[in-house]
């Protein structure tokens, strides 16, 4: 009779298994990417190869804290959505407008079709033009199958999974277990921060740039403002970009372009917001329609006005005031603010309960009356897994067995998303759950893109500093093939 393998064997062919998925990783397919040559031309739509749309929301609804749910607005975006989809001749594509919980000016696709728009670019936004032509610069991604030929978020993620694995060697004295006030929530989300804006993948200058044409293509079919619309919308990107350089606390990103840099002088990865901007307008001079088309403000504001949606707004634009007062160490002031926020359009909104007990914690309420704001969000239109998850962790020992079941329970609701292994190998670790850790951990081996952060919570110190440096270097040679990769597909010679 054979001896069952022992976990040590078991997790040591997991490793190996991921190494040998890690080298055999091609992430581009061979579909094609046309090339958009002139503003005012779009090329023929390509074959495309969808990808799974609940697989794509249940990935953003893990991601962060979610998605926000706003009907009337998200009915308005995707009016737009499908007059940008009928301009452009593919009425039927698959794909809808989701709104993420991100207070970052931006947006972003996916090779399902959807777009997710960030708060901070709805909260910014001035006019329809401004919105359109940001819609449609992310479409663009989608109809030129960027996703496709490069999987622009899943290698964006490797990267980032590399170098976090690296920064949570740097930050260690922050690493669950060390010391008893960081869970690895606050780890992750920590180091999601730094990484964030300092990994730009390097391809990115030369699709932005095509996205951009197309955007402007669109929105001259469609008469938008261009000056009130996409270049507004690029200028106030450069404005946040050029205050961001300024209080970096690391200087400049690795390899980026600076706006003060001349030009040949640094090898530019990506194009600031401003260059991208000055390149645009200068190709859209002779082609703008005289009379200028008037900017579309009212349909916008009366958007922005319906009641639902301008409390949504108005509750996010308050999580900086609550920050603020925490910072002058007025928690009792925060807290009151914090239950406003946590209210009425919001009331189960995952950011917004996270703050909430956030605030609650700092002015000493009790794990249950914490966790009891938490599962508001449970029945909510929009769930959102990091709150579902320090709920999870907000319990006594003996409450254990009922946190297990509830974070199953979530682990099926949100689709086993990859995004959310990495946590609950950390809850079976923490919880000395060998056996459904390892079970986990085995796991990773399907998804070659969260191999690191899933292993990284069975490893030791010294092997996480070595496969930090092994990802490292692999991420590096892999963003060099693709960015010759992706220059050869376009064509372009810088
Ligand atoms: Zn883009």
């Amino acid at each position: 009779m054979r001896r069952a393998p022992r976990p040590k064997a078991l997790l040591l062919a997991a490793l190996l298994a991921c190494r040998s998925i890690a080298q055999a990783e091609e992430p581009a397919s061979e579909q094609a990417m046309p090339a958009v040559k002139l503003i005012g031309e779009l090329p023929p739509a390509p074959a495309h190869q969808w990808s799974d749309l609940t697989v794509d929301l249940n990935d953003h609804r893990t991601a962060g804290n979610g998605l926000v749910s706003a009907p009337a607005l998200s009915k308005y975006l995707n009016g737009l959505y499908t007059h940008i989809k009928i301009a452009a001749g593919v009425p039927d594509w698959p794909g809808a407008v989701h709104i993420s919980s991100d207070t970052t000016l931006n947006a972003h696709a996916s090779a399902s079709g959807n777009i997710y728009l960030h708060m901070g670019l709805i909260r910014s936004a001035e006019s329809e033009d401004e919105i359109y032509g940001v819609l449609a610069h992310e479409f663009a991604h989608i109809y030129l199958n960027h996703q496709a030929a490069y999987e622009a978020h899943q290698v964006a993620s490797n990267a980032v999974t590399g170098a976090k694995v690296a920064l949570l060697g740097i930050f260690q004295k922050k690493l669950p277990g060390t010391n008893p006030s960081w869970s690895a929530f606050d780890s992750l989300a920590l180091v999601d921060g730094v990484v964030h804006d300092s990994l730009i993948p390097v391809w990115q200058r030369d699709v932005e740039e095509q996205a951009d044409m197309f955007a402007a293509t669109l929105s001259l079919r469609e008469r938008y403002s261009y000056p009130s619309g996409y270049k507004a919308f690029l200028e106030r990107l450069a404005a946040l970009e050029q205050r961001e350089q300024a209080s970096q606390p690391f200087g400049a990103p690795e390899g980026g372009a600076t706006p003060a840099a001349a030009p040949g002088t640094t090898r530019k990865t990506h194009a600031t917001a401003r260059e991208r901007e000055e390149v645009l307008t200068a190709k859209m001079l002779p082609l703008m329609p005289r009379p200028r088309p008037a900017p579309r403000k009212a349909p916008w504001q009366a958007v922005v006005k319906d009641k639902e949606t301008a409390e949504v707004l108005a509750h996010f634009a308050l999580l900086p005031e609550i920050a603020k007062l925490q910072a002058a160490g007025r928690n009792a002031d925060a807290l009151k603010l914090a239950q406003v926020a946590a209210s009425g359009a919001t009331a189960g909104d995952g950011t917004m309960l996270l703050v909430l007990q956030g605030a609650m914690k700092r002015t000493g309420a009790s794990i249950e009356e914490q966790r009891a704001v938490l599962l508001r969000n449970r029945s909510w239109p929009e769930r959102s897994w990091s709150v579902q998850y320090q709920a999870a962790m907000l319990v006594t020992p003996e409450q254990q067995p009922f946190a297990k079941e509830f974070l199953q329970e979530q682990y099926a609701y949100f689709g086993e998303a990859p995004r959310t292994w990495p946590d609950m190998v950390g809850f079976y670790f923490r919880n000395g759950d060998k056996f459904s850790q390892l079970a986990l951990s085995l796991k990773c081996t399907t998804e070659a893109r969260f191999r690191d952060a899933c292993v990284y919570n069975t490893q030791t110190d010294a092997q996480r500093q070595q496969a930090a440096n092994q990802a490292a270097n692999r991420q590096q040679q892999q963003l060099n093939k693709w960015e010759q990769k992706l220059k050869d597909k376009l064509k372009l010679n810088q």
